[in-house]
């Protein structure tokens, strides 16, 4: 009988990122200074980053090394598992291989501790007190909390009044690992006041969130900011992912046709799916790339791709990538985690060279591959891994259909056991689903800034 687990020893944890600005075709363009539109110099994030993580976010190096403390405290729960989905496989009857990568093994239950432990630890290296962030549905906050307390530093996370009312189990677990957290829009912060002014009812976004963070850090000597997804060094280290799912496919005798993830700013489909991108723009063998995001959220299959702010009140360096623009608030939907009015730059880039796809599933359909995936593999899926189920899914029916026995591989990102409660109101049949209408979008892009020198206005 064919194995169903991949597992590596802990030797095979990997020495070095992957970095694919190395093998692009086409140089990502630079973010800007939002003031003159230039291109940003590692001056104008030192308020920001840690210098360290400046040069990995500008860097065109192809591999660059993991500190040993880092590979250290991966290894608790590192090398992660590789899955042959035998059962699902059998329960769709297609002819198709379906194999899954599981981040839920980390001790948050999801991928972002591959960056949030890096992160931490070039900011104690360099002196940083404090940092601070934002989260959405807690799986980043809790995740650098768990970061900070292994280097020392003190953890303060803005987390959207929605999930800070909705997920109280996350706040709980950022507390138990030293954090402060603070719903947001606060009264703490000059942007969380404005925002309050206007609504006080305001159940908050991630582009608020981040703009609260980005002041106290820009406010503070002794505090930096940190961020979960989008930026290219988050990517980068998310990176151990996929270079340890081609050895584990190596063990399986597989590559893959297709490759699978869900979308919220980029940073677990790109870990996954860029060590295999880089072979093939190496000469190696070709792969699709799928990137699933929610349709309440479609910002890659009905954003812009335009230079646009990181957040609300405008704090942030313009970054060019696909954008649903920067005063866009999602709905309160259930993946939390796919909220962003953003996707990465690096994602938008590859997706505009055509060297990734995006396609998009409601709420209900997702939740309804999650719990299949949960009957067959019997693991939940968190809300925003159900999106990448669903794309697999039908990925595997379009094999079935075409009689073909491909290869699929996708992230299971991370477990749904802090998501119970979406999966309660799924199976009362009290989720709905949410399409954003045109003109809502329409009049977010119409808020998209100018950029000196480029043409990107309606
Ligand atoms: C944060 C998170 C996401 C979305 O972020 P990406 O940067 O797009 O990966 C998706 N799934 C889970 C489980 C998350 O915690």
């Amino acid at each position: 009988m064919d194995p169903v687990k991949f597992f590596l020893p802990d030797e095979a944890l990997p020495s070095r990122w992957y970095n694919l600005a190395a093998d692009l075709p086409k140089p990502l363009p630079p973010p800007l200074h939002p003031g003159t539109g230039r291109p940003l110099g590692a001056d104008d994030l030192a308020p920001l980053f840690a210098a360290a993580l400046i040069e990995q976010e500008m860097s065109t190096e192809r591999w660059i090394p993991i500190p040993e403390e880092v590979r250290s405290l991966l290894l608790q729960w590192r090398c992660t598992p590789l899955y042959r989905a035998r059962r699902l496989e059998a329960a769709l009857g297609t002819p198709a291989k379906i194999f899954y990568k599981y981040e839920g093994v980390s001790p948050t239950g999801s991928h972002k501790p591959n960056t949030s432990v890096p992160q931490a630890f070039y900011n104690a290296r360099e002196g940083t007190r404090r940092i601070s962030t934002e989260t959405g549905a807690g799986q980043w906050g809790s995740s650098l909390a768990l970061a900070c307390q292994a280097f020392g530093l003190e953890c303060l996370v803005y987390m959207v009044r929605v999930s800070f009312d909705q997920k109280p189990y996350r706040r709980a677990l950022m507390e138990a690992f030293g954090a402060t957290c603070i719903p947001s829009p606060s009264d703490t912060t000059a942007s969380g006041r404005a925002i309050l002014a206007e609504n006080p009812d305001s159940t908050g976004s991630l582009g608020i969130a981040i703009s609260e963070a980005v002041e106290v850090a820009a406010t503070h000597d002794d505090t930096r900011y940190c961020l979960g997804s989008v930026l290219n060094h988050v990517l980068l280290h998310q990176t151990v992912i996929g270079l340890e799912a081609i050895e584990q496919l190596k063990l399986a005798g597989a590559w893959p046709d297709v490759i699978v993830g869900c979308t919220g700013g980029g940073s677990n489909f790109a870990g996954i799916a860029f060590p295999f991108l880089g072979e093939k723009l190496r000469g190696g063998k070709d792969v699709r790339l799928v990137a699933v995001e929610p349709s309440a959220c479609p910002t890659l299959t009905r954003g812009r791709l335009a230079y646009d702010f990181g957040d609300t009140a405008k704090l942030t360096p313009l970054v060019r990538m696909h954008t649903l623009g920067s005063s866009f608030i999602p709905p309160g939907f259930h993946s939390g985690g796919l909220r962003y009015h953003g996707m990465a730059p690096l994602v938008s880039h590859i997706v505009d060279l055509g060297l990734a796809e995006a396609t998009s599933f409601n709420q209900l359909d997702s939740f309804a591959a999650g719990v299949r995936f949960a009957r067959a593999e019997g693991i939940i899926p968190a809300p925003e891994a159900c999106h990448a189920v669903a794309g697999a899914i039908r990925e595997a029916e379009r094999c079935t259909a075409e009689g073909r026995a491909e290869t699929i591989l996708f992230n299971l990102c991370g477990h749904g056991h802090f998501d119970m409660q979406a999966y309660i109101d799924y199976h009362a049949g009290k989720l709905r689903d949410y399409a954003y209408p045109e003109e809502e979008i329409a009049l977010a892009l119409a808020g998209l800034p100018t950029v000196p020198g480029s043409a990107q206005g309606i």
